[in-house]
């Protein structure tokens, strides 16, 4: 007998037939003897419509309060796929993150899991009972209750698995695995029967939200037997393992990230200390800040730009400002009409010729770089918003064919 996590997103459990589709998956996996725990997403654009609704009543709502409204849309969820599988002639219960003990920092609207109980898990699981778990949810030590972003039920999934040592966790969703590029969008894209944790965490960083980067990075760290696969159609899917003697392709996949903002500091000093001076100003507000950028210095001065993800950009030039007028900068400038695109693949490590094949597939499409950033296993450039698709359809046809 196995015990296997199974966890199925918002279009897997759209409506009343997805419902009873997945129970009759569910159901299929516990008849063969296995103990099964399943995690659910809100049903379709609830998350969504959740955050319209908050937005109608105050633009600026508390991030506790958010927490709070947000996590409505897995209860329901939880509650409908039980009554389904009652109606199958099941035994089942369901489990709020606070019922279940899935403890989590203060960070509300972006929590991170530190410990999950499992005494009420395995309770019910002895009982011989399949539990569904509310995904994305989880209790800090204010007894508030937490929400850990966006696609953050792929990780309640994968920490249920580590915590119980399943022997595996499966993430149910519309597409039937990890593809070499979002197969919604680029044409060509192919399905990888398997790929390592350190490029599926890279790609996922990147902008693939097919799973949420947190939920690698636990995988990884826990060694937990994960798979991507189809809600819809019964075909093998993508495993995401360790890389041992995997066959290393140059580029593994190509991402797209459209969250992401550019400040640019103009004509500050060119002497020591000043990126010291920018970027911990940022950091004591916690803000991420991804590619940077500083020119050659010129008539002792330099400008300095960085990226940080949209949603912070407000936050970033409120707090950049004093300091830029302390450094005498000229102006701050800052933009959103741009993405990241993102080559990302373990056999890129060592091989020189990599940054040049890509940026050969952006001047034959005519698009212009603004940014670059590379690491061992992935090459980032900052293109224009209109331009992205075509720079991820045109990187992937040169690599991926
Ligand atoms: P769920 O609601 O099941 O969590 P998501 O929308 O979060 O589903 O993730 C699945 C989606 O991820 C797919 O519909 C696909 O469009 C997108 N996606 C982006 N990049 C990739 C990729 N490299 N491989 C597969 N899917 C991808
Ligand atoms: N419902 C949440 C969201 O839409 C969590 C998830 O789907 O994983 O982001
Ligand atoms: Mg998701």
């Amino acid at each position: 007998m196995s015990t296997i996590v199974q966890k199925f997103g918002g279009s897997s459990v759209a409506n009343a037939e997805r419902v009873f589709n997945v129970a009759r998956r569910v159901t299929d996996t516990y008849k063969e003897g296995n103990s099964v725990v399943v995690v659910v997403s809100a049903q379709g654009d609830t998350t969504d419509d959740l955050i319209e609704k908050a937005k109608e009543i105050n633009e600026n709502p508390s991030k506790r309060e958010m927490d709070m409204l947000l996590s409505t849309g897995e209860q329901i969820s939880i509650s409908l796929l039980a009554m389904a599988i009652e109606k199958l002639g099941f035994p089942v219960t369901s489990l709020t993150g606070w019922q279940l003990g899935m403890h989590t920092d203060a960070s509300y609207g972006s929590a991170r899991i530190k410990t999950v109980d499992t005494e009420r898990l395995q309770k019910e699981l002895d009982k011989k009972k399949i539990v569904i778990v509310a995904g994305f949810q989880g209790i800090n030590k204010y007894d508030d209750i937490t929400t850990l972003g966006r696609g953050g039920s792929d990780t309640t999934a994968v920490a249920i698995a580590a915590a119980l040592k399943a022997d595996l966790c499966q993430i149910y969703t519309d597409v039937d695995g990890v593809y070499t590029a979002d197969p919604r969008k680029v044409e060509g894209a192919k399905k990888l029967d398997e790929i390592s944790f350190d490029e599926m965490l890279e790609l996922a960083s990147q902008g693939a939200q097919v799973l949420h980067n947190r939920s690698v990075e636990m995988a990884k760290k826990y060694n937990v037997n994960l798979e991507v696969v189809s809600s819809f159609d019964r075909v093998p899917g993508t495993k995401v393992k360790e890389a041992n003697k995997m066959e290393k392709m140059l580029v593994k996949g190509v991402a797209k990230d459209c969250d992401i903002a550019r400040i640019s500091l103009v004509a500050i000093p060119d002497t020591p200390g000043i990126a010291f001076q920018i970027f911990s100003t940022l950091a004591s507000k916690k803000i991420n800040v991804d590619i940077i950028l500083q020119s050659i210095g010129r008539d002792g001065k330099k400008d300095i730009s960085f990226t940080v993800p949209e949603s912070e950009l407000q936050t970033a030039l409120e707090v950049i400002q004093p300091v830029a007028d302390k450094l005498g900068a000229k102006e701050v400038l800052h933009r959103e009409d741009i993405a990241k695109v993102s080559a990302v693949g373990a056999g890129m490590a060592n091989n020189p010729g990599v940054a040049a094949k890509m940026f050969e597939a952006l001047a034959d499409a005519g698009i212009n770089i603004h940014m670059i950033s590379t690491s061992e296993i992935k090459i980032s450039v900052l293109v224009n918003i209109k331009n992205a698709d075509r720079a991820v359809q045109a990187i992937h046809d040169k690599f991926v064919g």
